[in-house]
Protein backbone atom coordinates (compact mmCIF):
# COMPACT_ATOMS: atom_id res chain seq x y z
CA UNK A 1 0.00 0.00 0.00
CA UNK A 2 2.87 2.21 0.57
CA UNK A 3 3.50 1.97 -2.94
CA UNK A 4 0.51 4.95 -3.41
CA UNK A 5 1.62 8.31 -4.33
CA UNK A 6 0.76 9.38 -1.39
CA UNK A 7 -0.08 7.40 1.76
CA UNK A 8 -2.25 8.56 4.35
CA UNK A 9 -2.20 7.38 8.40
CA UNK A 10 -4.75 8.83 10.53
CA UNK A 11 -3.84 8.68 14.18
CA UNK A 12 -7.06 8.55 15.84
CA UNK A 13 -9.18 7.91 19.27
CA UNK A 14 -12.57 8.87 20.81
CA UNK A 15 -10.80 10.29 24.09
CA UNK A 16 -8.42 12.75 24.54
CA UNK A 17 -5.44 12.25 26.23
CA UNK A 18 -4.54 8.91 25.13
CA UNK A 19 -1.54 9.10 23.48
CA UNK A 20 -2.31 10.10 19.67
CA UNK A 21 0.15 13.00 19.69
CA UNK A 22 2.88 10.67 21.00
CA UNK A 23 2.22 8.17 18.67
CA UNK A 24 1.78 10.62 15.66
CA UNK A 25 4.75 12.72 16.53
CA UNK A 26 6.98 9.45 16.65
CA UNK A 27 5.64 7.88 13.48
CA UNK A 28 6.42 11.03 11.61
CA UNK A 29 9.81 11.14 12.56
CA UNK A 30 10.49 7.50 12.07
CA UNK A 31 9.36 7.59 8.24
CA UNK A 32 10.74 10.83 8.04
CA UNK A 33 13.74 8.81 7.72
CA UNK A 34 13.09 6.94 4.87
CA UNK A 35 10.61 9.10 3.23
CA UNK A 36 8.95 12.54 2.42
CA UNK A 37 6.44 13.17 5.07
CA UNK A 38 3.59 15.44 6.49
CA UNK A 39 3.04 15.85 9.81
CA UNK A 40 -0.74 16.97 9.99
CA UNK A 41 -2.49 18.34 13.82
CA UNK A 42 -6.00 18.30 12.95
CA UNK A 43 -7.06 18.35 16.28
CA UNK A 44 -7.97 21.86 16.12
CA UNK A 45 -9.38 22.55 19.30
CA UNK A 46 -5.74 21.61 20.97
CA UNK A 47 -3.51 21.34 18.35
CA UNK A 48 0.05 20.30 19.89
CA UNK A 49 1.78 18.22 17.78
CA UNK A 50 4.46 20.82 17.58
CA UNK A 51 5.49 20.44 20.92
CA UNK A 52 5.48 16.87 20.76
CA UNK A 53 8.04 17.27 17.72
CA UNK A 54 10.08 19.01 20.19
CA UNK A 55 9.06 22.65 19.50
CA UNK A 56 8.77 24.99 16.69
CA UNK A 57 9.33 28.75 15.30
CA UNK A 58 6.79 28.39 12.33
CA UNK A 59 7.79 29.24 8.99
CA UNK A 60 4.41 30.66 7.83
CA UNK A 61 1.27 31.41 9.44
CA UNK A 62 -1.81 31.62 6.73
CA UNK A 63 -5.06 33.31 8.35
CA UNK A 64 -8.18 31.74 7.73
CA UNK A 65 -11.16 33.85 7.75
CA UNK A 66 -14.28 31.35 7.06
CA UNK A 67 -16.67 33.37 9.94
CA UNK A 68 -19.12 35.68 9.40
CA UNK A 69 -20.64 38.51 11.81
CA UNK A 70 -22.67 41.38 11.77
CA UNK A 71 -20.83 44.88 11.83
CA UNK A 72 -23.63 47.86 12.10
CA UNK A 73 -22.77 51.05 10.13
CA UNK A 74 -23.98 53.64 12.86
CA UNK A 75 -24.30 56.24 9.71
CA UNK A 76 -27.14 54.70 8.56
CA UNK A 77 -28.92 53.62 11.84
CA UNK A 78 -31.53 55.38 13.84
CA UNK A 79 -31.07 53.44 17.43
CA UNK A 80 -35.03 51.45 16.92
CA UNK A 81 -33.33 48.64 18.98
CA UNK A 82 -35.37 46.10 16.44
CA UNK A 83 -31.97 44.08 16.12
CA UNK A 84 -30.77 43.69 19.77
CA UNK A 85 -34.95 42.47 20.05
CA UNK A 86 -34.67 39.98 17.48
CA UNK A 87 -31.13 38.06 18.10
CA UNK A 88 -31.97 34.75 19.41
CA UNK A 89 -28.55 35.25 20.48
CA UNK A 90 -27.62 37.71 23.21
CA UNK A 91 -24.97 38.96 20.89
CA UNK A 92 -26.50 42.94 20.59
CA UNK A 93 -27.19 45.02 23.08
CA UNK A 94 -28.76 48.34 23.58
CA UNK A 95 -26.07 50.56 25.50
CA UNK A 96 -26.46 54.25 25.94
CA UNK A 97 -29.89 54.20 23.11
CA UNK A 98 -26.78 52.60 20.81
CA UNK A 99 -26.81 48.93 19.31
CA UNK A 100 -23.78 47.28 20.48
CA UNK A 101 -22.74 43.45 19.19
CA UNK A 102 -20.65 41.11 21.02
CA UNK A 103 -18.33 38.99 18.76
CA UNK A 104 -17.96 36.22 20.95
CA UNK A 105 -21.35 35.91 21.00
CA UNK A 106 -22.53 36.52 17.31
CA UNK A 107 -22.97 33.59 15.65
CA UNK A 108 -23.17 35.41 12.08
CA UNK A 109 -26.98 33.94 11.40
CA UNK A 110 -27.59 36.79 9.84
CA UNK A 111 -30.96 37.40 11.01
CA UNK A 112 -30.43 41.56 12.11
CA UNK A 113 -28.93 42.31 8.34
CA UNK A 114 -32.38 41.09 7.19
CA UNK A 115 -34.76 42.64 10.02
CA UNK A 116 -32.59 46.14 10.25
CA UNK A 117 -34.93 48.59 8.48
CA UNK A 118 -32.32 51.30 7.73
CA UNK A 119 -30.18 48.44 5.98
CA UNK A 120 -27.33 49.27 8.66
CA UNK A 121 -26.11 45.78 9.16
CA UNK A 122 -23.40 44.10 6.70
CA UNK A 123 -22.35 40.39 7.35
CA UNK A 124 -18.29 40.77 7.14
CA UNK A 125 -15.59 38.13 6.96
CA UNK A 126 -13.59 38.02 10.33
CA UNK A 127 -10.40 36.26 10.75
CA UNK A 128 -11.40 33.02 13.07
CA UNK A 129 -8.27 30.75 12.89
CA UNK A 130 -5.00 30.17 11.30
CA UNK A 131 -2.54 27.65 9.78
CA UNK A 132 0.92 27.29 10.67
CA UNK A 133 3.55 25.42 8.72
CA UNK A 134 7.26 24.09 9.74
CA UNK A 135 9.87 22.95 7.85
CA UNK A 136 11.20 20.27 10.03
CA UNK A 137 13.96 18.77 8.59
CA UNK A 138 14.82 17.75 4.74
CA UNK A 139 11.91 15.35 5.09
CA UNK A 140 9.16 16.45 7.48
CA UNK A 141 7.02 19.27 7.29
CA UNK A 142 4.43 20.14 10.05
CA UNK A 143 1.03 22.01 9.30
CA UNK A 144 -0.92 22.35 12.02
CA UNK A 145 -3.70 25.05 12.50
CA UNK A 146 -6.44 25.97 15.09
CA UNK A 147 -9.68 28.15 15.52
CA UNK A 148 -9.42 31.30 17.85
CA UNK A 149 -11.11 30.99 21.18
CA UNK A 150 -15.16 31.33 21.34
CA UNK A 151 -14.98 30.32 17.13
CA UNK A 152 -16.83 27.59 15.41
CA UNK A 153 -16.27 25.48 12.13
CA UNK A 154 -13.87 23.24 13.67
CA UNK A 155 -14.57 20.48 10.73
CA UNK A 156 -14.05 23.37 8.09
CA UNK A 157 -10.75 24.49 9.39
CA UNK A 158 -9.76 20.52 9.32
CA UNK A 159 -10.64 19.79 5.76
CA UNK A 160 -8.77 23.47 5.13
CA UNK A 161 -5.33 21.95 6.90
CA UNK A 162 -5.93 18.52 5.17
CA UNK A 163 -5.73 20.84 1.76
CA UNK A 164 -2.53 22.56 2.64
CA UNK A 165 -0.97 19.33 3.63
CA UNK A 166 -2.07 17.88 -0.22
CA UNK A 167 0.02 20.11 -1.61
CA UNK A 168 3.04 19.38 0.08
CA UNK A 169 3.30 16.35 -1.82
CA UNK A 170 4.63 13.95 0.92
CA UNK A 171 4.90 10.49 0.37
CA UNK A 172 3.43 9.98 3.78
CA UNK A 173 0.85 11.86 5.70
CA UNK A 174 0.53 11.36 9.06
CA UNK A 175 -3.05 13.02 10.61
CA UNK A 176 -3.04 13.61 14.46
CA UNK A 177 -6.91 13.37 14.17
CA UNK A 178 -9.35 15.46 16.99
CA UNK A 179 -10.21 13.13 19.45
CA UNK A 180 -14.04 12.70 19.79
CA UNK A 181 -16.07 11.44 16.60
CA UNK A 182 -17.91 15.03 15.61
CA UNK A 183 -17.20 16.80 12.99
CA UNK A 184 -13.51 17.82 12.97
CA UNK A 185 -12.98 13.78 13.22
CA UNK A 186 -15.00 13.27 10.25
CA UNK A 187 -13.06 15.66 8.89
CA UNK A 188 -9.66 14.18 9.50
CA UNK A 189 -10.58 10.53 8.80
CA UNK A 190 -11.97 11.17 5.45
CA UNK A 191 -9.78 10.22 2.34
CA UNK A 192 -7.15 8.38 4.59
CA UNK A 193 -5.49 4.79 3.63
CA UNK A 194 -5.16 3.36 7.22
CA UNK A 195 -5.81 4.02 10.92
CA UNK A 196 -3.97 3.89 13.97
CA UNK A 197 -6.31 4.04 16.91
CA UNK A 198 -5.62 4.41 20.26
CA UNK A 199 -6.47 3.80 24.01
CA UNK A 200 -5.92 3.72 27.13
CA UNK A 201 -7.32 1.21 29.57
CA UNK A 202 -9.74 2.96 31.39
CA UNK A 203 -13.59 2.60 30.86
CA UNK A 204 -14.05 5.73 29.27
CA UNK A 205 -11.11 5.23 26.93
CA UNK A 206 -12.56 1.57 26.19
CA UNK A 207 -15.98 3.01 25.40
CA UNK A 208 -14.84 6.45 22.84
CA UNK A 209 -12.86 3.82 21.22
CA UNK A 210 -16.01 1.84 20.23
CA UNK A 211 -17.14 4.65 19.29
CA UNK A 212 -14.61 6.28 17.15
CA UNK A 213 -13.98 2.47 15.77
CA UNK A 214 -17.43 2.49 14.32
CA UNK A 215 -16.50 6.20 12.49
CA UNK A 216 -13.79 4.27 10.72
CA UNK A 217 -15.80 1.32 9.72
CA UNK A 218 -18.11 3.93 8.03
CA UNK A 219 -15.46 5.39 5.88
CA UNK A 220 -13.89 1.27 5.25
CA UNK A 221 -10.75 2.55 6.30
CA UNK A 222 -7.96 -0.71 7.58
CA UNK A 223 -7.36 -0.19 10.83
CA UNK A 224 -5.11 -1.56 14.00
CA UNK A 225 -5.40 -0.61 17.78
CA UNK A 226 -2.48 0.46 20.51
CA UNK A 227 -3.04 0.22 23.98
CA UNK A 228 -1.17 3.22 25.65
CA UNK A 229 -0.77 3.05 29.17
CA UNK A 230 -1.52 -0.16 29.35
CA UNK A 231 -0.29 -1.25 32.51
CA UNK A 232 -2.15 1.13 34.58
CA UNK A 233 -4.91 -0.49 34.87
CA UNK A 234 -4.06 -4.44 33.69
CA UNK A 235 -7.87 -5.71 33.92
CA UNK A 236 -9.49 -3.07 31.97
CA UNK A 237 -6.43 -3.52 29.56
CA UNK A 238 -6.90 -7.25 29.24
CA UNK A 239 -10.94 -6.39 28.72
CA UNK A 240 -9.76 -4.56 25.76
CA UNK A 241 -7.52 -6.84 24.68
CA UNK A 242 -10.43 -10.11 24.63
CA UNK A 243 -12.69 -7.55 22.88
CA UNK A 244 -9.80 -7.18 20.29
CA UNK A 245 -9.16 -10.77 19.68
CA UNK A 246 -12.88 -11.54 19.15
CA UNK A 247 -12.43 -9.07 16.22
CA UNK A 248 -8.89 -10.58 15.11
CA UNK A 249 -10.64 -13.70 14.98
CA UNK A 250 -13.27 -12.18 13.22
CA UNK A 251 -11.13 -10.77 10.36
CA UNK A 252 -8.29 -12.91 10.47
CA UNK A 253 -5.85 -10.85 11.38
CA UNK A 254 -4.13 -9.65 14.72
CA UNK A 255 -6.14 -6.19 15.62
CA UNK A 256 -3.51 -5.16 18.42
CA UNK A 257 -0.28 -3.29 16.90
CA UNK A 258 1.47 -3.10 19.94
CA UNK A 259 1.12 -1.67 23.71
CA UNK A 260 2.75 1.01 25.77
CA UNK A 261 3.37 0.99 29.16
CA UNK A 262 2.89 3.88 31.42
CA UNK A 263 6.42 6.08 32.02
CA UNK A 264 5.57 9.65 33.67
CA UNK A 265 9.61 10.44 32.50
CA UNK A 266 7.53 10.56 29.38
CA UNK A 267 5.97 13.82 30.17
CA UNK A 268 9.06 15.09 31.88
CA UNK A 269 10.85 14.92 28.38
CA UNK A 270 7.85 16.59 26.32
CA UNK A 271 8.39 19.43 28.97
CA UNK A 272 11.88 19.47 27.76
CA UNK A 273 11.18 19.64 24.47
CA UNK A 274 12.40 15.88 23.62
CA UNK A 275 10.19 14.22 21.30
CA UNK A 276 9.74 10.37 23.00
CA UNK A 277 11.60 8.75 19.72
CA UNK A 278 14.90 11.07 20.52
CA UNK A 279 14.89 9.62 24.51
CA UNK A 280 15.90 6.29 26.11
CA UNK A 281 12.62 5.23 27.90
CA UNK A 282 11.06 1.95 27.28
CA UNK A 283 8.48 3.58 25.19
CA UNK A 284 10.89 4.32 22.86
CA UNK A 285 11.51 0.67 22.00
CA UNK A 286 7.28 -0.08 21.84
CA UNK A 287 7.24 2.28 19.67
CA UNK A 288 9.66 1.49 17.18
CA UNK A 289 7.94 -2.02 17.72
CA UNK A 290 4.82 -0.16 16.33
CA UNK A 291 6.93 1.05 13.67
CA UNK A 292 8.32 -1.73 12.24
CA UNK A 293 4.99 -3.84 12.71
CA UNK A 294 2.92 -1.08 11.14
CA UNK A 295 5.24 -0.81 8.04
CA UNK A 296 4.68 -4.79 7.53
CA UNK A 297 1.07 -4.30 7.22
CA UNK A 298 1.07 -1.39 5.18
S1 LIG B 1 -32.10 47.43 13.60
FE1 LIG B 1 -30.73 48.65 12.36
S2 LIG B 1 -31.37 50.71 12.66
FE2 LIG B 1 -32.31 49.55 14.32
S3 LIG B 1 -30.84 49.68 15.98
FE3 LIG B 1 -30.31 47.88 14.85
S4 LIG B 1 -28.78 48.58 13.40
FE4 LIG B 1 -29.80 50.36 14.15
S1 LIG C 1 -25.70 37.76 12.94
FE1 LIG C 1 -27.21 36.64 14.17
S2 LIG C 1 -26.09 36.20 16.02
FE2 LIG C 1 -24.93 37.78 15.02
S3 LIG C 1 -25.69 39.65 15.91
FE3 LIG C 1 -26.89 39.29 14.07
S4 LIG C 1 -28.70 38.18 14.75
FE4 LIG C 1 -27.20 38.08 16.40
Amino acid sequence: MLSKKVFKIAIASGKGGVGKSMISSSLSLLFSKERKVVAVDCDVDAPNLDIWLGGVNWDKIIPVTDSLKAKIDYRKCDRCGICAEKCRFGAIKMINGKPVINPFLCEGCGLCEAVCPKKAIKMVPVQNGEIKMKKISRNLVLISGGLFPGESGSGKIVDRIKTEADKTEADIEIIDSAPGTGCPVVSSLKGVDFSVLVTEPTLSGFSDLKRVMKVVNYFDIPWRLVINKWDINQTISKRIENWASKISAKNRKDIVLGKISFDKKIFQAISNLKPVIKTNLPAKKEILKIFSDLKNII
